[in-house]
């Protein structure tokens, strides 16, 4: 495995590959877990070569405290994706002022009504940050084929919509949620929980599932009732939102449709650590 740590040493590795070789690109913030491993494993399977960047990148935070906390940890990362034991694998771990060619800033993008629910609502110029970042990355990289996670559902079709308008040929593969055997989705934010917090955050999943279960037989309002009512009765927990959602368009649905592909979406906070899953419930 190799390490590059700045943006001309990565355009002199791609622009060293055969013209027919294909990479794989899989886009992290670091602090790495299974679900990464699983993007990274895909992308080994597919492609002659994989690009693998941890980058905490800060245009994507709303809030300096979160970007501040945001766990960092480079070189238990390089060791995990080493035990993949793959000379194929190159991780890019710039720095901020090097992939952004000095001060990190924003551009602004269109990406239509399914930038301005939930993540886009909730975190302001969220999605901004994430299409700056991955335009510069894309340019890079010029990848064949780039991984996201099914976990940050709305992130993937705001990455295929990115990728359209850049018109790169590089196919966008969404890939399954990995989740910890108590049902809580693997997330870099979940090594700030303590081991009683990862007990109650699996609270998301249960009412997911609960939901999942129920929603052909129970109306959606009082489903919704139900479950704001499970997070109200623990006073650590700040529902966000609770969201059912059209699986393409997003559109909020007020109503369960068994031939429409639709999904359940939640963003709580417990104490200080804000949480996000999504579940296909048909
Ligand atoms: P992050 O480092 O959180 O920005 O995530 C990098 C990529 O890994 C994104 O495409 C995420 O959707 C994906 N990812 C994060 N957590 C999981 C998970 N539990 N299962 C599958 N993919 C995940």
């Amino acid at each position: 495995m190799r390490v590059i740590t700045s943006k001309n040493e990565l355009i002199v590795w791609r622009q060293g590959l055969l013209h027919q070789s294909s990479v794989g690109f899989v886009p992290t913030m670091g602090a790495l877990h299974a679900g990464h491993l699983s993007l990274v494993s895909q992308a080994l399977l597919d492609n002659d070569f994989v690009v693998s960047s941890i980058f905490v990148n800060p245009t994507q935070f709303d809030n300096s405290e979160d970007l501040a906390i945001y766990p960092r940890t480079l070189e238990a990362d390089i060791a995990l994706l080493e035990t993949i034991l793959h000379d194929r694998i190159i991780v890019f771990a710039p720095t901020a002022e090097d992939l952004y060619n000095g001060q990190p800033k924003s551009k602004s993008w269109d990406f239509g009504a399914i930038a301005n629910v939930m993540e886009g609502e909730f975190r302001s110029g969220h999605f901004d940050g994430v299409g700056t970042v991955l335009q510069l990355l894309f340019e890079l990289v010029n990848p064949t084929n780039s991984y996201f996670g099914e976990k940050d559902y709305q992130q993937l079709l705001i990455v295929k919509s990115l990728a359209d308008q850049l018109g790169q040929s590089n196919e966008i593969i969404g890939r399954p949620i990995f989740r910890e055997d108590s049902g809580l989705a693997m997330s870099s934010r979940n090594q700030r929980l303590s081991e009683v917090q990862k007990l109650q955050a699996t609270l998301i999943y249960r009412v997911m599932n609960y939901i999942k279960d129920h929603i052909s037989s129970v109306p959606w309002k009082d489903l919704k009732q139900w479950a704001e009512n499970q997070f109200q009765e623990d006073k650590d927990w700040r529902l966000e939102y609770l969201t059912l959602a059209d699986a393409q368009t997003l559109e909020t649905r007020d109503v369960y449709a068994e031939n429409l592909q639709q999904r359940v979406f939640i963003a709580a906070h417990l104490g200080s650590v804000r949480l996000i899953d999504n579940m296909a419930v048909n």
